[in-house]
C-alpha cells in the first residue's frame, strides 16, 4: 500500500490515484458482462447540412450507465476497450444499432445517414471488413447509408497500415464513406489522407471553441476549410454551440455543422425525423 521513495520512508498513494486505478480496473472487469447483458446504449446527434438546409445525418455515440460506476463516457471507456480488445465488440454493437435505425428511417421516413466512430485500430483486425458487411447484411442496411469516422490517435506499423488501408478501400468500394474526425489535432492527418480513402473531414471542436475570440484560430479554420475544398472533401465543423459560431462557419463555407446549437446527442426514441 505505498511506494518506497528510496529514503526508507513509505509514501502512500493518494486516495485519488487509488480511486482512478480502481475505477479503471472495474471498467475493464465489467465491460464484457455489460456488453453481454445489453447494458450499453447508443445516442445520436444530428448533423446539419448547410446547402440542403436540413439534418442529413446522425452520429452515433456509445453510452454506458452502470449502477456502481455511474456514466462511463467514451473518452474513458474507449481507451480501455482498445487495450483489452473489446473495442471490436463495442464497434459491432454500435454499428448494428445504428444500421438498424438507418434502414428503418430510410424505409419509413426520409433519406438520412448514420455515422459510427471507429477506432483505426479496429481495422488492424483482418476480419473487420467482413464483420462490417455481415452487420449491414443482417440489418438490411445499404452501405451507402453508413459513414465511419476515424481519428488519427495512433501510429501504426507498416503491416498494420496495409491492413487498414486495404480493408477501408474495399469497404469504400461497397459504398461506405470514411471521415477523418478531430481534424487538426492528430499527428498524421496528411499521411492518413495520402493512404486512406477519406472523403470528409470534421474540424475538431477545440478550434470552434475559440473561433470568435482568437484571430489566429479563425485563420487556421479558414485554412482547414480551404484545404478540404481543394481536396474535394466535405467539411464539417463539430462542437458548434452558438448562433454566432454557426453564422461565421456558414460564411466561411463549411458544408455542415454539428453541436449543441443544432442538437445534443439523444436516444433514438427522442428523435423525430
Ligand atoms: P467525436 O466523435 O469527435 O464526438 C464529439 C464529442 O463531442 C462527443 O462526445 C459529443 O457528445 C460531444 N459534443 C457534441 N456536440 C458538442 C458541443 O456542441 N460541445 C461540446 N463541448 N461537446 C459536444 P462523446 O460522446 O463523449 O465522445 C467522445 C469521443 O469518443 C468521440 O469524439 C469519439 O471519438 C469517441 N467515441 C464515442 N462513441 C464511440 C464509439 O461508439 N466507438 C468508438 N470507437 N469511439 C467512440
Ligand atoms: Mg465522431
Ligand atoms: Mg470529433
Ligand atoms: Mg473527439
Amino acid at each position: 500500500e505505498g511506494i518506497d521513495n528510496g529514503g526508507g520512508k513509505i509514501v502512500s498513494l493518494s486516495a485519488a490515484s487509488h480511486q482512478v486505478l480502481n475505477r479503471r480496473a472495474i471498467i475493464d472487469h465489467k465491460l464484457l458482462t455489460a456488453l453481454n447483458r445489453n447494458d450499453l446504449q447508443v445516442v445520436y446527434q444530428p448533423q446539419f447540412d448547410i446547402k440542403s438546409d436540413e439534418v442529413t445525418l446522425f452520429e452515433a455515440f456509445v453510452r454506458w450507465n452502470d449502477d456502481e460506476l455511474g456514466y462511463v463516457m467514451p473518452d474513458e471507456l474507449i481507451p480501455i476497450a482498445e487495450e483489452n480488445g473489446l473495442i471490436h465488440e463495442i464497434g459491432a454493437f454500435v454499428l448494428e444499432e445504428a444500421a438498424t435505425l438507418a434502414a428503418d428511417w430510410n424505409a419509413r421516413k426520409r433519406p438520412v445517414k448514420v455515422a459510427i466512430n471507429s477506432s483505426a485500430r479496429e481495422f488492424t483486425n483482418p476480419s473487420m471488413k467482413e464483420s462490417v458487411l455481415d452487420i449491414l447484411e443482417k440489418t438490411e442496411c445499404p452501405a451507402t447509408y453508413i459513414q465511419l469516422e476515424i481519428t488519427e490517435k495512433f501510429a501504426f506499423q507498416a503491416e498494420e497500415e496495409k491492413s487498414i488501408s486495404i480493408q477501408m478501400k474495399e469497404l469504400q468500394d461497397e459504398g461506405v464513406e470514411f471521415v477523418l474526425d478531430d481534424f487538426g489535432t492528430g499527428f498524421a492527418s496528411f499521411r492518413y489522407m495520402q493512404h486512406l480513402p477519406i472523403s470528409k473531414i470534421k474540424i475538431d471542436k477545440l478550434f470552434i471553441q475559440s473561433l470568435l475570440t482568437q484571430p489566429k484560430t479563425q485563420q487556421l479554420v479558414d485554412g482547414m476549410i480551404q484545404f478540404g475544398k481543394s481536396m474535394s472533401m466535405y467539411v464539417v465543423a463539430e462542437g458548434v454551440e452558438t448562433k454566432e459560431q454557426f453564422d461565421i462557419l456558414k460564411k466561411m463555407g463549411v458544408d455542415a455543422v454539428q453541436g449543441y446549437y443544432i442538437g445534443a446527442p439523444v436516444t433514438a426514441e427522442d428523435i423525430s425525423i
